[in-house]
């Protein structure tokens, strides 16, 4: 937009659009598209469906957009109308890109169809007929979807949820339900952004919940368009983000960390040199801070603190553990070991979402003892660390139990089915993991297959890849 649109006495040619700006605006973006008035739009997903913009000569994708129907979906935003058009897809250094690009099979040849939620899901299942059950009773031999329900509720009466009275099912709890479907959810409201520059009280965006300890604390620069703004306050209990205009020339980008504790294993099994498992975990997410990044340049230039409280997650999980006998024999030194599974997790990550057919946020990735007493995450300064509960900085030799596991857990209050099928599939996705880690060009890790990597981390005993890849090749299956 700098360089293709920078005369501000003309109408804008160029126009940026995505969810969270508000109705009108968005109204407004899409009749100028219509009426052929732009000649770019840069889009998020909100342009995707059910939008009428009209006939779009060019389609570009900036990196895989996470499904292949999200894709075709793209890619024929462009060429309506019998006209030709060109549809490109730019491979990023995302991990998931890369192995597109070395396995387009995988684009061409799978079905869009493919679901990536499981509403048979045991879990969300039961909590769909917890609360159909509240509104009205059940009847014997009634079915829900394609399921019988007996079993269910034979539970349901036995956790004192329903009883039988002939052959009808009734509501006892003094609950209501729907309350403890999820902890945390989208239902908590949205945040409204509100713009205080020179005095005024505009709202100019809304934020859905579980966005906002990423985007709206205080300090993190939110651009509407090429406007960017800088967020004074965010006043969390009344869900407000207060905002002034600013030139400030670098964006921001905040740190989470993730400590994780499994409550309950459903079903495990061994894999390689270790074991495999999937149940039920609760996570807690922290943001101590936040880089500021310059644009262009993408240098690093300074550090905020983030003061908001701890966002917390029950859901489920499929996780990894190395025998951790094995893991001295190959990662003797603990501090490499640590950033053999960071980088383990990263790679496994992308596989896993692109296997699940799930956007990378979908998911998320932790290493840890599962018991809580430390986690493991990438420090400020590019380096594998490990942290106590209080979230300080802890010797990996001060670990009492040295056992790491690697967790990629269901973003979702409750899980909405997407580690099950990645427990079935954990054999696999390790193997497609190594594969991306091994065949990568890269001399000691980078963005597309570990993660970022310091030129001094070249250096060491082990490179990060290397480490990684020792990880990954102690949980493959043979
Ligand atoms: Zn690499």
């Amino acid at each position: 937009m700098d360089v293709f649109d920078r005369d501000p006495r003309r109408p804008p040619r160029v126009l940026a659009y995505r969810g969270g700006y508000l109705a009108s605006e968005r109204r407004r973006g899409e009749q100028a598209m219509r009426a052929g008035n732009l000649d770019l739009v840069v889009a998020t997903s909100a342009l995707e469906l059910g939008v009428d913009i009209g006939a779009l000569d060019v389609s570009i994708l900036n990196g895989y957009p996470g499904t292949v129907a999200a894709t075709w979906q793209r890619l024929g935003r462009a060429g309506r109308r019998q006209r030709p058009a060109l549809g490109v897809l730019v491979a990023t250094s995302d991990p998931l890109d890369q192995y597109l690009v070395r396995h387009p099979e995988f684009l061409f040849d799978a079905s869009p169809e493919r679901a990536r939620i499981h509403p048979d899901q045991l879990l969300i299942l039961l909590e769909q007929v917890r609360c159909a059950a509240f509104e009205l009773p059940f009847r014997d031999g009634e079915s829900f979807g394609a399921e019988d329900l007996g079993e269910m509720l034979g539970y349901l009466r036995d956790e004192g949820v329903l009883q039988r009275q002939g052959d009808r099912w009734y509501w006892v709890a003094d609950s209501y339900p729907a309350n403890a479907v999820s902890l945390r959810s989208i239902a908590e409201g949205n945040f409204v952004v509100i713009d205080t520059t020179a005095g005024g009280r505009t709202v100019i965006a809304e934020v859905d919940y579980t966005s906002v300890p990423g985007t709206l604390y205080q300090g993190a620069i939110y651009m509407i368009q090429s406007q960017p703004y800088q967020v004074e306050q965010l006043d969390w209990t009344g869900r407000k983000a207060f905002v002034t205009r600013t030139r400030a020339d670098y964006y921001t980008d905040a740190i989470d960390y993730s400590r994780l504790k499994i409550l309950a294993r459903f079903e495990g099994r061994a894999q390689g040199r270790g074991v495999v498992a999937q149940g039920e975990v609760h996570l807690v997410r922290r943001y101590p801070g936040y880089k500021k990044i310059r644009y262009y340049s993408h240098d690093n230039v300074g550090y905020g603190r983030i003061d908001l409280p701890d966002q917390e997650l029950h859901t489920t999980a499929v996780w990894w553990l190395v025998d951790p006998a094995a893991l001295e024999v190959a990662l003797r030194d603990r501090q490499q070991a640590i950033e053999g599974f960071l980088g383990a997790a990263y790679a496994l990550h992308h596989v896993a979402a692109l296997r699940a057919m799930a956007e990378l946020r979908d998911l998320g990735r932790a290493v840890g003892d599962g018991e809580g007493t430390w986690f493991a995450v990438v420090g400020p300064d590019g380096r594998g660390q490990l942290r106590d509960p209080d979230n300080h900085a802890l010797e990996p030799s001060a670990a009492a139990r040295f056992e790491p596991a690697l967790f990629l857990y269901d973003n979702y209050p409750g899980g909405v089915g997407l580690s099950a099928p990645l427990y079935e599939d954990a054999g696999r996705l390790v193997l497609h993991a190594r594969d991306l880690v091994a065949s990568c060009a890269c001399p000691a890790g980078c963005p597309a297959c570990v993660g970022p990597v310091l030129p001094s981390d070249e250096t060491r005993a082990l490179t990060p890849r290397q480490a990684a890849l020792a990880v990954l090749e102690l949980l493959e299956a043979r």
